[in-house]
C-alpha cells in the first residue's frame, strides 16, 4: 500500500489539534520503534499523545481523509509487533489518557481512559471493596492494550479473560466520530455486538478512548497450593481430572524445573520447593473458609493418582506465595535474559491436548537443535513457548524459528486450537493467519476491516494481510 508521506502542511494541521506542543513529537526516538520482544522495529514519522476524545477524533479523521497510517499504541508491552508503525505515519501514543473517569460501585463498574495502566487501576482500587479480576501478568500494560489483545490473565478459568470484564467502550472510528459500544447493563440481546468485535482487534478498526470495566467484590479467602510432580507431563495430565472433579479454581498454572532454574538465576532467588520437576500452581478463592478447604481436599485427592508429591498450601498474602507469583510473572523475562534473541508462540489448545504439544516441542528441540523453554496456563490450554537463539547466527535462528513456528501452528490447528490465546497476532504472525484460519474466514475479516477503515490507515498490516 502506498501511503501519503507527511508534509510540513500536514504537521501544521495536525499540530493545531493538540493543545500542548510537548505532546506533539516531531522527532520520535527509538523509544517508539519497538515492543517488548524487538523482533520487529519501525520508527513512526510523528508521535501524538492525546489527552481527550476530541483530540483523538480530529487526528484520526485527518489521518483517514489524508491517507496517513495511524497506529494506536498502549504501553508497548506487547510481544507481536502489533503497535509498530511499520508503514511510518503517526504513532498515537495513548499513555497520557490515563484518568479514572467514574467509580460506580452501585452498578459494579468503573470507567477509565484507555491509556491508564493496570497497575494504576489496581492502586486506585486498593482501598475499595472491589477488584478488576482478569489479572494479566504485565501490570504496566494499558487497559486499551489489554482490550485490544483480549488479554488473558491468571484467573481465566473461573472469571474469564478481558472480554468478560468489559461492559462498554468509547471508540473513535475513521469518520472521526466517537461511538459508544455496549453499556453498563449486564445483558444485551440487542443485535450485533460491536464491543466484542473491537475486543481483540489489535487496534485495526478504531481507537478505544474509554473503557467501562466490570468490578467484582474482593474474594474473602484466597489460597494457593503448589503441587510438585515427578515430571511436567504428570503435572499437566492431572489438570483435566481436577477440573472434571467439580473444583472451580481461579488459577491452574504449570511450570517445569528448567524454567524455574532460569528464574532463580535471573532473580538471584530460590524457588521455595526443591522436590519435583513439574509444578501446578492451584489458586482457589471463596466466600468462606469451609468452601476453599473442601475444594482443596478434593483437588489434592484427585492429583494423587498422577503421582503428586506433598503440596505446599499458602495464604495468598504470605511471603512465600508472593514469591511464587513473582516467579511465575517473571518467567518470560527470565527466559528472555537467558538468550540473545527470543521469539514466542502463544497457541491455545483444548486442555486435554497440552501433553501432545509438549511432546512435539521436545521432538522439535532435538530435531532442530534449538532450546524451547515453556510454561503456561494449564487450566485453559494456553501455552507460552519461547524460541531461544542462544549460539545461532541470525540467519540460522530465523530459519530454525520459522520451522518451529509453522510446525507448532500445524500441531495447534490439528488439535482444534488457536494461533494465539492472549498475546495476539500483530505484525510478527500476520503472514501465518490465512493458512491457519482459511481463505473464506480471512476474506470475511477483510470485508469487516474495509467497512470500518476504507482507506486501510488504522494499524495497517496487522493480524492478517489485506492483499
Ligand atoms: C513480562 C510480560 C508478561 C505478560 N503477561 C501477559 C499476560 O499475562 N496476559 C496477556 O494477555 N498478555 C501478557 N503480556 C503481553 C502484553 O502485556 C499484552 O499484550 C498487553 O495487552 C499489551 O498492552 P500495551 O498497553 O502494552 O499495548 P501495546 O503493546 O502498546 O499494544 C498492543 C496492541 O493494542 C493496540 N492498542 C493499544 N491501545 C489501544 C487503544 N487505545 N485503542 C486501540 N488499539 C490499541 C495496539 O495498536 C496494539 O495492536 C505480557 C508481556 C510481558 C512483557
Amino acid at each position: 500500500m502506498n501511503y501519503h508521506q507527511l508534509t510540513q502542511t500536514d504537521r501544521e494541521n495536525l499540530r493545531s489539534f493538540i493543545s500542548d506542543p510537548e505532546r506533539f513529537i516531531t522527532e520520535p526516538t527509538t523509544h517508539w520503534d519497538h515492543d517488548q520482544f524487538r523482533t520487529v522495529t519501525a520508527l513512526p514519522d510523528l508521535v501524538i499523545q492525546p489527552v481527550n476524545n476530541d483530540e483523538v477524533s480530529k487526528v484520526v479523521k485527518y489521518a483517514s481523509d489524508n491517507h496517513i497510517p495511524l497506529v494506536p499504541r498502549g504501553n508497548s508491552t506487547g510481544l507481536m509487533g502489533a503497535n509498530l508503525s511499520v508503514d511510518g505515519g503517526i504513532s498515537l501514543d495513548m499513555v497520557k489518557m490515563n484518568k479514572v473517569l467514574e467509580y460506580d460501585p452501585d452498578s459494579l463498574t468503573m470507567t477509565v481512559q484507555a491509556g491508564i495502566r493496570l497497575k494504576d487501576i489496581e492502586e486506585y482500587l486498593s482501598d475499595k471493596p472491589f477488584t478488576y479480576m482478569p489479572a494479566p501478568a504485565m501490570h504496566w500494560a494499558t487497559i486499551g492494550g489489554n482490550v485490544s489483545t483480549n488479554a488473558g490473565g491468571l484467573k481465566a478459568i473461573k472469571y474469564g479473560v478481558t472480554r468478560e470484564h468489559i461492559r462498554e467502550l468509547k471508540v473513535v472510528l475513521t469518520d472521526g466520530k466517537l461511538y459508544k459500544f455496549g453499556s453498563k447493563a449486564v445483558k444485551s440481546s440487542s443485535g450485533y455486538s460491536l464491543k466484542d468485535l473491537l475486543i481483540g482487534a489489535e487496534g485495526t478498526l478504531g481507537v478505544i478512548t474509554e473503557v467501562t470495566l466490570r468490578l467484582y467484590p474482593n474474594p474473602r479467602k484466597t489460597i494457593n497450593a503448589i503441587i510438585p510432580f515427578p515430571t511436567l507431563n504428570d503435572a499437566i495430565k492431572s489438570v483435566p481430572a481436577i477440573l472434571a472433579s467439580g473444583v472451580v479454581p481461579t488459577t491452574v498454572e504449570f511450570m517445569g524445573r528448567k524454567v524455574i532454574d532460569l528464574w532463580e538465576k535471573y532473580a538471584n532467588d530460590q524457588f521455595p520447593i526443591k522436590d519435583g520437576d513439574g509444578f501446578i500452581i492451584l489458586g482457589l478463592d471463596s466466600f468462606t473458609e469451609e468452601e476453599w478447604k473442601a475444594e482443596l481436599e478434593q483437588a489434592l485427592s484427585v492429583v494423587k493418582e498422577f503421582k503428586a508429591k506433598e503440596a505446599l498450601v499458602l495464604g495468598a498474602d504470605s511471603d512465600e506465595a508472593k514469591k511464587i507469583w513473582k516467579c511465575r510473572e517473571e518467567l518470560l523475562l527470565a527466559i528472555q535474559k537467558s538468550t540473545p534473541k527470543m521469539d514466542e508462540i502463544d497457541i491455545c489448545v483444548p486442555i486435554n491436548h497440552i501433553p501432545e504439544v509438549l511432546d512435539r516441542i521436545e521432538e522439535l528441540e532435538k530435531e532442530l537443535k534449538i532450546r524451547i523453554p515453556n510454561f503456561g496456563h494449564a487450566g485453559d490450554g494456553n501455552l507460552h513457548i519461547y524460541l531461544c537463539s542462544d549460539e545461532m547466527t541470525d540467519e540460522q535462528y530465523a530459519e530454525t524459528s520459522n520451522k518451529v513456528i509453522s510446525e507448532l501452528y500445524k500441531t495447534a490447528k490439528a488439535l482444534d486450537g488457536n494461533m494465539s490465546g492472549e498475546h495476539g497476532i500483530g505484525y510478527a504472525r500476520a503472514n501465518y493467519y490465512e493458512e491457519f484460519y482459511g481463505h473464506d474466514y480471512t476474506e470475511m475479516l477483510r470485508k469487516i476491516k474495509t467497512l470500518f477503515d476504507p482507506n486501510d490507515v488504522i494499524n495497517p498490516g496487522k493480524i492478517f494481510e489485506m492483499k
